[in-house]
């Protein structure tokens, strides 16, 4: 017996679920892997894996949307944020984890919870009844998809993400690349120096995005064409493409990076951040690709320092489905044509981890005051939380939808007077006092 049915144990499910138990409902969380079925992207079994980077981006809740999204996130009580503490790596001012210290946290957690119940099976239809959250993300398994698609009468979308490199420490050149963060920043557990830094002159920069050009690349499925890419996950090949410049101006730039052995910033970089606690492998910042494996290794073996390079991981390319929210879903989530069943996480058309997460532990909420017979209003739009979930539920054109991370874009204007240098500010203080009212309405919603 079991409250809500939960279909996807990823970020967003792995939160709903947590959020619900933890309001005392119970719960049923099925999750394909471990069943007998795995996606293109993932690796293991664990619940919460983290398919391409180690990070959740920045931490800077002052500043940064994504950073107050992580505090809010942290205000509710969210699983996944407190095992991205315990499992932090030094990455400057963003937070990066240990994956797979990370996902065994969410695990164990959700796996010690007495109030779910985790089973390792696929689920193939939307179930006709009962309360369901159906979390299944950018890799949701063909059978479900067509499921979907026929329940809203509605082709879900497709396009690209990538996936970067990760190469072994101890297969990089130290004498030819050092360790620096841009400008020398601290972050709050790293010391200014989170990076290795692979630096380029002049004509090894040109030669390599020429490489890049012309490199062997793998062929695109008949169904993949004319799929337009995420600009923030776009494969570096693309962005070569786009000109010899592009790379430098963007995750190539050698700005702010002083080369210990010339004194001066380089041409260009490769930059590569630490991807698991024990600082064994590090992953190539921005070199998401769709070249084949034997031309990344060619390739990339001609960027000083990685002469040598041995990868742990190559690149590669997914596909990633989302649905039309703000046509289909109602302002908590639910599917207007079948409102017992709720979407979560990305297939809803938010980007990221994070915001995965944060909608999957909104859904649960709205879930577990409905079990509660209370109608729980959408936290303001003045929050992150808020901005995002007005998104997906509304806030977007539904003909022109596509995935979003949360950005201080999607919150409400502040007044005109508010100076430039003091707007960052003024969006998160606003947020903090938002939430506190919103949580004090949101709390005592238990079983
Ligand atoms: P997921 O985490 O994918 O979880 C969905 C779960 O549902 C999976 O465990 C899956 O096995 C399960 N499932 C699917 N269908 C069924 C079914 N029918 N029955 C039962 N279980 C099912 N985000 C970032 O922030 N940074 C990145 O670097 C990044 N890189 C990405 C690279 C790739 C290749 C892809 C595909 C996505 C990437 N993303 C990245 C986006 C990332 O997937 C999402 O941000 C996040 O994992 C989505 O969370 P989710 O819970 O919605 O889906």
């Amino acid at each position: 017996q079991y409250d809500v049915h939960i279909i996807g144990g990823g970020l967003a499910g792995s939160e709903a679920a947590w959020q619900l138990a933890e309001a005392g409902f119970r719960v049923r969380l099925s999750e394909m892997r471990g069943g007998g079925d795995m996606t293109p992207a993932h690796q293991g079994d664990a619940l919460a894996e983290m398919v391409c980077s180690n990070s959740f981006r920045s931490d800077d809740g002052d500043s940064n949307a994504v950073g107050l999204l992580h505090r809010e996130m942290r205000t509710l009580g969210s699983i996944i944020m407190r095992e991205a503490d315990v499992h932090k790596v030094p990455a400057g001012s963003a937070l990066a984890v240990d994956r797979d210290l990370f996902s065994g946290g969410v695990t164990n957690a959700l796996q010690s919870h007495p109030n779910i119940t985790i089973v390792r099976e696929r689920i193939d239809m939307l179930p006709t009844e009962g309360l369901t959250i159906v979390a299944t993300g950018p890799l949701t398994a063909a059978s479900l998809a067509d499921s979907i698609g026929s329940a809203t009468g509605k082709d879900a979308l497709a396009f690209f993400d990538a996936i970067a490199p990760i190469v072994y420490r101890d297969s990089i050149d130290m004498d030819i690349a050092w360790m620096a963060s841009r400008w020398d920043k601290v972050g709050p557990i790293g010391d200014g120096k989170d990076y290795i830094n692979c630096p380029m002159d002049k004509d090894q920069y040109h030669a390599f995005v020429q490489g890049l050009v012309d490199g062997d690349k793998t062929e695109f499925k008949e169904w993949e064409t004319n799929t337009p890419y995420f600009e923030g996950c776009m494969p570096i090949e693309v962005m070569a493409e786009r000109g010899p410049e592009t790379l430098r101006f963007g995750p190539m730039k050698g700005v702010g990076l002083d080369n210990p052995r010339t004194g001066r910033w380089p041409y260009a970089v490769v930059q590569l951040r630490q991807d698991n606690a024990l600082g064994t492998l590090w992953n190539m910042v921005g070199f998401q690709t769709k070249l084949k494996h034997a031309a990344q290794v060619e390739l990339f073996r001609t960027i000083p320092g990685l002469e040598k390079a041995e990868f742990a991981r190559l690149g590669g390319l997914h596909r990633n489905s989302f649905i039309r929210s703000p046509e289909l879903l109602d302002a908590q989530l639910r599917l207007k044509s079948a409102p017992h069943i709720r979407f979560a996480g990305q297939i809803t058309g938010c980007e990221g981890y994070v915001e995965s997460a944060a909608i999957g532990l909104i859904a649960a909420r709205f879930a577990a005051a409905e079990l509660g017979g209370r109608d729980l209003l959408p936290p303001p739009p003045e929050t992150a939380l808020g901005a995002l979930l007005g998104h997906i539920t509304g806030g977007a054109d539904a003909a022109s939808y596509q995935p979003m991370n949360v950005n201080f874009g999607l919150f409400p204007p502040l007044a005109e007077d508010v100076r430039k240098k003091d707007r960052k500010l003024g969006y998160t203080a606003r947020a903090g006092a938002a939430l506190a009212d919103w949580v004090k309405v949101a709390e005592g919603v238990t079983a």
